[in-house]
């Protein structure tokens, strides 16, 4: 079971939670007319065995979206921060 210490709402399990992609991926300008960069954003995807940053929402708490950097090997939770936090 992975524990997820929310911000708002402290250490939860990730039931409460629901998965929200991959973090370290940017979208394209609306605009853009780049084929490949839409391809790429949309389908490809890294598979790291290591650290990895992850979109997670908790959703039976406070919903708030949070970027959650995990170790995919051993499933350690390394930082834990608000998404809207993590935008530019
Ligand atoms: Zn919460």
């Amino acid at each position: 079971m992975l524990r997820i210490e929310c911000p708002c709402c402290g250490p939860r399990d990730h039931d409460e939670f629901r998965y929200g992609g991959d973090a370290s991926v940017t979208r394209p300008a609306y605009d853009d007319p780049d084929f490949e960069a839409w391809y790429r954003y949309v389908f490809v995807r890294e598979n790291p065995a290591g650290l990895h940053r992850e979109y997670w929402q908790h959703v039976v708490g406070c919903r708030q979206w949070l970027v959650v950097e995990r170790d995919t090997r051993s499933h350690t939770i390394a930082s834990i921060r608000f998404a809207r936090e993590t935008r530019a």
